[in-house]
């Protein structure tokens, strides 16, 4: 019997889709399944002639020219309708602030999944405070505050950063449930801080474990990942970053604070990429992750703060611990081990993983019940039965994307917003269709069991949850 898929709404006038690679090529089915819109309205802007044949098999309105900082307006005016449409930016080395300004000044409205710089921005510097997404992201809040209001553009609306907000929602609500506290929802930023902080929440890492495989080992000098190489590699040489939680006894030597916007989150010297930390996920239990810099480590951390500055009354730390599947975590050995990135880039595809899941989720930490694991683990084997032309990695991140789209037509008019400031209920409504398996797990580790004792290391007995214990030696 043929599926029936739920149609959200109507989209009148142009849908431009920019970038067409992992990301791309997955919403767009998302996209024709769940909108009433016109098929000839819709165009896909994707400078890579390798998905030239993909484009033309299946009728997309193709414009094969990368944007620039030189061509955008005139790129983009052309094909956009003002007042109508959308705009899906699912690309990387476009400014996503340029971006959205544009299409909110012609009224149209706008979703993308990061906050993407113009190309040659996370190599052109060697001012690495510059090279933040703390300063991304500050400049897309700055634009908020100098144009409050209007067309909505939804900034940062994929798993992670996006879907982890609403598990973060989510979560919240399952641990005041479990715990006897107030679980209604809470209705305003303010409430959602000081429910967080009524539950003592110390923390949040962005607790992800990537067990995707193929059948073939990784050939050398390959690097592999399940989404965008090319994003990872930028992701992964930019400073470790995270949200600084009231909590924390002890400070890193080698880290650093900003002196304006938030202020709620700090910077290392030292790529994300090779900076390990422990944390916990359902398949491992225990495991190493990287801590790449996310916006999410910093929105999740400004979002519940209580107070406002360097010193608020409460703040939780908050940042990823990200195991990506096995053959980007031998690709990264190899690029920081020889010093230069791979040329040969590859994703891999939902036809040739043979198995794994991708188990992304947030755990909080510092609690009365210790942590709580919430999230979804979802195999490639369940995402080849719910959508085509993606793996489970890849459908967390569409399905983000869609639910991102529902709610900005739902509401046009809610200005510039990130997925904390989003109705999470409604948009996780949307997406848990896509989401395999959605589980909450306690568990009674902390970053102080499972050390290697033979070898003592600097750790702080008194504060298990301190980031001290957190960051591996
Ligand atoms: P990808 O590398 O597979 O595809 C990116 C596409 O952008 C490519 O096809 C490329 O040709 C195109 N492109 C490059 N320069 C362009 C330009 N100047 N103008 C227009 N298009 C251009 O990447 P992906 O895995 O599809 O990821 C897309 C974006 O989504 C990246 O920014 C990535 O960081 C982000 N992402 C976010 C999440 C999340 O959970 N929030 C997860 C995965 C990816």
């Amino acid at each position: 019997m043929a599926q029936t898929h739920p149609i959200y709404g109507r989209i009148d006038g142009p849908i431009v889709i920019i970038g067409f690679g992992s990301i791309g090529k997955g919403t767009w089915p998302l996209i024709e399944r769940h909108f009433d819109y016109d098929a000839d309205k819709l165009v896909v802007i994707e400078p890579d002639p390798a998905q030239a044949n993909f484009l033309r098999q299946h009728r997309l309105h193709h414009v094969q020219e990368a944007l620039t900082p030189e061509n955008y307006r005139d790129v983009l005016g052309r094909l956009l309708v003002p007042g109508k449409g959308f705009c899906v930016n699912l690309s990387v080395d476009t400014s996503s602030l340029d971006l959205m300004r544009f299409c909110r000044e012609i009224g149209v409205p706008y979703i993308d999944t990061v906050v993407e710089p113009w190309a040659g921005y996370y190599f052109g510097t060697a001012d690495n405070a510059a090279r933040t997404n703390y300063a991304l992201r500050q400049a897309v809040r700055d634009e908020k505050a100098k144009n409050p209001g209007g067309t909505t553009a939804v900034s940062c609306c994929g798993a992670n950063p996006g879907m982890v907000s609403w598990f973060v929602k989510e979560a919240l609500l399952t641990l005041a449930r479990d715990t006897g506290h107030d679980a209604s929802t809470p209705k305003d930023r303010a409430a959602w801080a000081a429910l967080m902080r009524d539950l003592g929440v110390k923390g949040v890492h962005i607790a992800e474990r990537d067990t995707q495989a193929r059948r073939v080992p990784r050939p050398r000098g390959v690097f592999v990942n399940t989404w965008s190489v090319e994003g990872f590699i930028a992701e992964g040489f930019q400073p470790a970053e995270l949200g600084w939680g009231t909590h924390e006894p002890w400070f890193p030597e080698n880290g650093y604070r900003h002196d304006s916007g938030c202020q709620a989150a700090i910077w290392l010297d030292r790529p994300g990429a090779i900076t390990r930390v422990h944390s916990w996920c359902p398949t491992p239990g225990p495991q190493f992750g990287f801590l790449v810099t996310h916006n999410e480590a910093i929105s999740i951390s400004d979002y519940y703060t209580v107070g406002q500055g360097a010193a608020p009354a409460y703040r939780p730390t908050c940042h990823y611990a990200y195991h990506p599947c096995d053959d980007a975590v031998l690709s990264l050995h190899e690029m920081f081990g020889s010093g230069r990135a791979q040329e040969k880039h590859h994703i891999l595809t939902e036809d040739e993983i043979v198995e794994g899941i991708d188990e992304l989720g947030v755990l909080l930490y510092g609690h009365e019940k210790n942590a709580l694991w919430f999230g979804s683990r979802l195999s490639n084997a369940e995402t080849r039965d719910l959508a085509p032309y993606q793996n489970a990695t890849g459908l967390q991140v569409t399905s983000a994307v869609l639910a991102g789209m529902v709610w900005a037509l739902e509401n046009p008019n809610a200005g510039l917003v990130e997925a904390d400031e989003m109705d999470h209920a409604r948009c996780l409504t949307v997406q848990r269709p896509y989401l395999g398996p959605v589980e909450a797990h306690y568990t009674d580790w902390t970053p102080l069991q499972d050390r290697w004792e033979l070898f003592p290391e600097d750790i702080d007995p008194e504060e298990p949850w301190a980031f001290r214990n957190v960051l591996a030696s």
